[in-house]
């Protein structure tokens, strides 16, 4: 067992009788059949915001690039002669250590948090079954399916979720969103008004938007719009710029009557051309690329949400000119933002 624990990491806390709990993690919560439910996916939206708030992704990317680079320069200037593919494999052996020893420390970093979010909404850190309906045994929630135990305050909301296949279009739907993750470009982390590092809302709010209703939803769709103004522009010229570069090769391509000799490979590569041009720059102009955590922070205060987690924020809770939220416990300093809109 402790051999695949290596491979297969889990972040511990300790449930509320102060034994070990071994934290599900996120890619579980992505496979589990309640993904149907909404309430579910706004948990699994949040899990995963609070494990992308304790990663660093930029440093693993510069590792893969680093890698490349080493390589090159191993089989061309160090050890000329050296195929490159070993090269390579030896570079490798450093940057797998990291991303191993990486996804470790971010699984323990985000447990604690991780443990909060779930229970909030009924579901045993440990194995995600729902407490929903498990009695108050003094205070105390006992898990059936793992033993563990929780303190009754910390549940939140107790639901009955959906379980139930997907259906073809739900599949391709996910599929889609999932690849337009381009939110992980945006701000990553936010500090609140006691210079606590915590996770930040997506800076698109996608699934708080799919769920909200009423009023609610209306100023989400506000903090929405304020958000995508900041640095819009750049964000088009990036996005027109890689539109143009692609479209010119695309079109050179054509001119040339380049063929591989075969038709449908040549419809292949032009049609996934096209997807190129297409895709792109679209992820660039709707994905978060340059807004600030800043930005997101100030728009999602003035409508009285809460920044990290997207919950309302009652402004007679808290104390010191902080307000707290009642979610997950982020204080925010709502006086410092002016309730006058930027231009
Ligand atoms: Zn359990
Ligand atoms: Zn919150």
């Amino acid at each position: 067992m402790w051999i695949m624990s290596l491979f297969r990491p889990r972040g511990v806390v300790r449930d509320d009788a102060g034994r070990p709990c071994e934290v599900v993690p996120v890619r579980e919560l992505h496979a589990d059949e309640r993904r149907v439910d909404e309430a579910f996916a706004s948990v699994v939206d949040r899990v995963g915001r609070a494990w992308i708030a304790a990663s660093s992704p930029k440093l693993l990317i510069a590792g893969l690039v680093g890698m490349q680079i080493a390589a090159i320069l191993t089989s061309v200037l160090i050890w000329p002669g050296l195929p490159y593919w070993f090269a390579m494999g030896v570079w490798f052996v450093p940057v797998a250590a990291y991303g191993w020893w990486h996804s470790r420390t971010v699984l323990a970093k985000s447990a604690a948090r991780v443990a909060d979010i779930v229970l909030a909404d009924g579901l045993c850190p440990g194995c995600m079954y729902n407490l929903g309906a498990q009695p108050d045994e003094g205070g105390m929630v006992r898990c059936p399916e793992c033993g563990a135990r929780w303190s009754a305050t910390r549940i939140a909301r107790r639901h009955e979720f959906v379980v139930r296949t997907e259906t073809e279009l739900e599949k391709q739907k996910r599929w889609w969103r999932a690849f337009g993750g381009a939110d992980a470009w945006g701000p990553t982390r936010i500090e609140d008004g006691r210079r606590q590092r915590r996770p930040i809302v997506s800076a698109r709010l996608r699934q708080p938007i799919r769920v909200a209703t009423g009023e609610r939803r209306k100023r989400l769709l506000a903090a929405r719009r304020e958000i995508g103004r900041e640095r819009r522009v750049r964000r088009w010229m990036v996005a027109s710029g890689l539109f143009s570069m692609y479209a010119v090769v695309c079109i050179s391509l054509l001119m040339s009557r380049a063929s591989t000799g075969y038709r449908v490979i040549d419809l292949f590569i032009g049609l996934s051309m096209l997807w190129l041009v297409v895709v792109f720059p679209v992820m660039i102009v709707r994905g978060s690329m340059g807004i600030t955590a800043e930005g997101v922070g100030n728009a999602m205060l003035r409508q009285s949400l809460c920044p990290s987690c997207g919950f309302d924020l009652d402004p007679e809770r808290g104390a010191d000119g902080l307000t707290e939220c009642g979610e997950c416990g982020a204080g925010w300093r709502v006086s410092a933002v002016s309730s006058e809109r930027r231009r």
